[in-house]
């Protein structure tokens, strides 16, 4: 399996270290015993690794899960064992896993979950593993990095220690399988990998099915706002409508049920939604992962508010338009750990101004601010403005800039899609063209659903109430 993308979000070691390396192929196992820590080890034959597949799986499932799995799972579990490895494992199939068997959590392989089911995919890791498992001049060491030790065995795997470096002790991953391969989710910082079962075509180029359920769903909570933004693309006014909590709702249960991984609430002003706590609180709950866009910043100085976003939000989304608002920000949220994005729009000032945001981003720490700029979209109150259009090749610049202290820099399509050349010398494993299949949009208020915030008012699809396969097909279909 190769890693064809992958999207950064929202953004280790110990006592045991274990390895993958190159070794000559009658390499002798050396202390197998199921458990796999402090102690030097080699699982070198296929059997070995197995039985450390095997222990990995336990681990994850009793060890390293707050008892998530129940009975049925765990037999579940055991069957996905015999189905895979379809040879001599090292437990009977009557009488369950060995309890005792044990990966330290400082090296041990966090399995993900399936994102609907909640289940470990031990499927995916099977995959990922066989690479390992059907080279018999691999094998995996292990021991502690408490004394000094030499690698006498071979020769360590830098390649594939990296691809499963992803995985070490990084807490909450959320799986998908697609018909490509498979996405990964982690929970923790927003980021996504992109696994393709066979070739190497990147993200940017890969073709989607017909049917895709999509990966993040952008959702208007409100049609509130008093802001009145000349540059409001949905028009929103002090007399606009909240959507009702039972509709929110309903729409979260729905997009978990099909696998979404991500909620970007919107309005108008969210912050304005009188029962924006209960929608957040509902898909927190749910194992979603809330985010959400805000300008409100005078909601955002309560102390409780923002204890609130901090507690349920994945990721706060500020939308600015000049340096003075990002200072505001930074001294409201000073004290906090938020992770926020900062919102800016193209097209509205000349580029230098977009220089200017970049270079005070660069003053927050990476772990805290990222930027994703957006594109303009010439709905709503924003139809009465002329869109500036960029000469320069401002992706570069910008992340030029952004590299000197690793902030991160989101686009939204309609960025890609209008200045397509700035993206030719832009990783292809890292974006991805088409509008409406990996995010689709809904507006609770209105309760229709399309490809993005911005098509025209025909292009919305009402959604019919209380009909879940009516639902799941619009969401995974190209509307
Ligand atoms: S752009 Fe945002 S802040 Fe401005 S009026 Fe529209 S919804 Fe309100």
């Amino acid at each position: 399996m190769e890693l064809i993308g992958k999207r950064q979000g929202f953004a280790t070691n110990s006592s045991s270290t274990h390895s993958i390396i190159f070794c000559p192929p009658d390499t002798s196992n050396l202390n197998i015993n199921n458990r796999y820590g402090f102690d030097p080890f080699i699982c070198a034959s296929r059997e070995a690794k197995i039985n450390y597949f095997v222990a990995t799986v336990v681990s994850n499932i009793y060890s390293y899960s707050d008892n998530k799995d129940s009975n049925e799972d765990i037999l579940y579990y055991i069957s996905e064992i015999y189905r895979l490895v379809r040879e001599k494992v090292p437990f009977s199939l009557f009488e369950g896993f060995p309890a005792n068997s044990y990966v330290d959590h400082q090296s041990c392989f966090s399995i993900p979950r399936d994102v609907a089911t909640n289940r470990l995919s031990i499927e995916f890791f099977y995959e990922l593993y066989s690479e390992i498992l059907d080279n018999d001049e691999c094998a995996i060491i292990g021991g502690n990095d408490n004394e000094e030790s030499t690698y006498d065995y071979g020769v360590l795997s830098t390649d594939l220690q990296l691809r499963y470096s992803e995985f070490i002790d990084r807490g909450n991953f959320l799986i998908r399988k697609e018909e490509f391969g498979y996405i990964l989710f982690f929970q923790d910082n927003g980021t996504k990998l992109y696994y393709g079962k066979s070739g190497k075509v990147p993200l940017a180029d890969i073709q989607l099915p017909k049917k895709y359920v999509p990966e993040l769903v952008d959702m208007t909570i409100t049609d509130y706002c008093s802001k009145g933004c000349k540059f409001c693309y949905r028009g929103c006014t002090a007399e606009g409508k909240h959507a009702s909590l039972y509709k929110v709702i309903t729409y979260i249960d729905e997009l978990k049920k099909a696998g979404v991984f991500e909620i970007a609430l919107g309005g108008g002003e969210p912050l304005q939604h009188p029962e924006l706590l209960k929608i957040l609180e509902h898909g927190y709950d749910k194992g979603i992962t809330m985010n959400l866009t805000t300008r409100d910043y005078e909601s955002l100085k309560s102390p409780i508010v923002r204890e609130v976003l901090q507690k349920y939000c994945g990721a706060i989304g500020i939308s600015v338009s000049n340096v003075n608002e990002m200072k505001k920000i930074r001294e409201i949220l000073d004290t906090l750990y938020f992770k926020v994005t900062y919102h800016y729009v193209l097209g509205l000032e000349p580029v230098e101004k977009l220089y200017d945001i970049v270079q005070e981003a660069i003053k927050d720490p990476p772990s805290v601010a990222s930027i994703l700029l957006l594109g303009f979209k010439p709905t709503g109150r924003a139809s009465d403005l002329d869109e500036i259009v960029y000469e320069e090749d401002f992706i570069n610049i910008t992340m030029n800039i952004l590299k000197k202290k690793y902030i991160k820099l989101g686009v939204d399509t309609a960025v890609i899609n209008r200045y397509p050349t700035y993206f030719t010398n832009v990783d292809p494993k890292l974006y991805y063209k088409h509008e409406g299949i990996i995010s689709k949009y809904i507006d609770a208020v209105a309760g229709t659903m399309g490809e993005s915030s911005f098509v025209s008012p025909e292009r919305m699809v009402k959604i019919p109430p209380y009909n879940n396969a009516k639902f799941i097909e619009l969401l995974s279909s190209r509307l």
